[in-house]
């Protein structure tokens, strides 16, 4: 942690979207590393595993204002205050541009983008007056590229990525650290939530064949029902929440970390390549993408 908080007391770290995945393994992570971990969740139910292990345990819904003000006056109540804020809470929307309906759009940001913005906003004014503290943001490989039938989920963790850019500069003056954790394909619930928001059984969809293709390409990454090159290096959250917990400790963290080697190396060749290259070279080959003889 840089800047002077804890003085007295361990860091505390709230943590967003506790109830599975990446959120439950990063609080149980950071409560082994010896912070003051507040889990939160939606759901108060799915905490109770992180409440017997010694945690502090809070609901919270990052798209109700109420919520999140309430849980981090909770926080500051019992703890003096939130030194690491770990914005995970998320879930990816599937489907083409063309056929998602602008509530389901809207929602999408409303989580994955708001939701996150109006936590940094509560939790900064204490962060600011204790002059420090460390801001983690779960964003993904979809931060820096997008693929055919996720533009809208990646629309909103470039969203994230930009955030992150900005409030790292915008922050630094009063010793806020704002990093960006960016993983591949990690296996969780996320995954069958992406499948089934797929619209597979739209008879009129003029991208029918590309949905069934999307269908059972994430379907082999997430439940390894058929080899693929993705489903092969797709890690477990505990790596994930590994690095955010390399991210909290380091004096000097990185703006960035992508989280194993699929975001390793998509990363850098997303840098590196030139769009035609890496539209045809990378996610033509390796993602499904509607074609010209697709059944229609
Ligand atoms: P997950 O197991 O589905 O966890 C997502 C968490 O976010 C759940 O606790 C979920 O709670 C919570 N959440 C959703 N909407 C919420 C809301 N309005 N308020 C509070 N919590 C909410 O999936 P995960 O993979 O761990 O996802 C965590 C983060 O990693 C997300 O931001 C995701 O986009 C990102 N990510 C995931 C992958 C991947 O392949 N899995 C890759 C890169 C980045 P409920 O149980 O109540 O729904």
């Amino acid at each position: 942690m840089s800047g002077p908080p804890p003085a007295a007391r361990p860091a505390v770290a709230l943590v967003t979207g506790c109830s599975s995945g990446i959120g439950r393994a990063t609080a149980a992570r950071l409560h082994r590393a010896g912070l003051r971990v507040v889990a939160t969740a939606r759901k108060p139910e799915t905490l109770e595993e992180a409440a017997r292990a010694g945690m502090d345990t809070l609901p919270l819904d990052v798209t109700d204002a109420a919520s999140a003000e309430a849980a981090v006056e909770a926080t500051t109540a019992r703890h003096g205050g939130v030194d690491v804020l770990v914005n995970n809470a998320g879930y990816g929307l599937s489907g083409t541009v063309e056929e998602t309906e602008l509530e389901r759009v809207r929602e999408q940001f409303e989580t994955n983008v708001l939701g996150l913005v109006r936590l940094t906003q509560l939790v900064l004014p204490g962060m600011r007056r204790r002059g420090g503290g460390r801001i983690v943001n779960v964003s993904s490989i979809f931060g820096r590229y997008a693929v055919p039938g996720g533009g809208l989920y990646a629309a909103s963790k470039h969203a994230v990525e930009a955030l992150s850019d900005a409030l790292r500069l915008e922050t630094a003056a009063f010793g806020v650290r704002v990093v960006a954790v960016a993983p591949g394909p990690v296996r969780t619930p996320w995954g069958q939530g992406f499948l089934d928001q797929l619209p597979t059984g739209r008879a009129d969809s003029p991208y029918r064949g590309f949905h069934e293709r999307a269908a059972e390409y994430y379907g082999a990454i997430y439940h390894r029902s058929r080899r693929s090159l993705a489903g092969a290096f797709a890690i477990e959250p505990e790596r994930v929440a590994a690095v955010v917990e390399r991210a909290v400790r380091a004096r000097r963290p990185r703006a960035r970390y992508p989280v194993g080697f699929l975001a390793s190396s998509t990363l850098a060749l997303r840098r590196l390549a030139p769009d035609g290259v890496f539209d045809h070279a990378f996610v033509r080959r390796q993602f499904p993408v509607p074609r010209p003889d697709d059944p229609r």
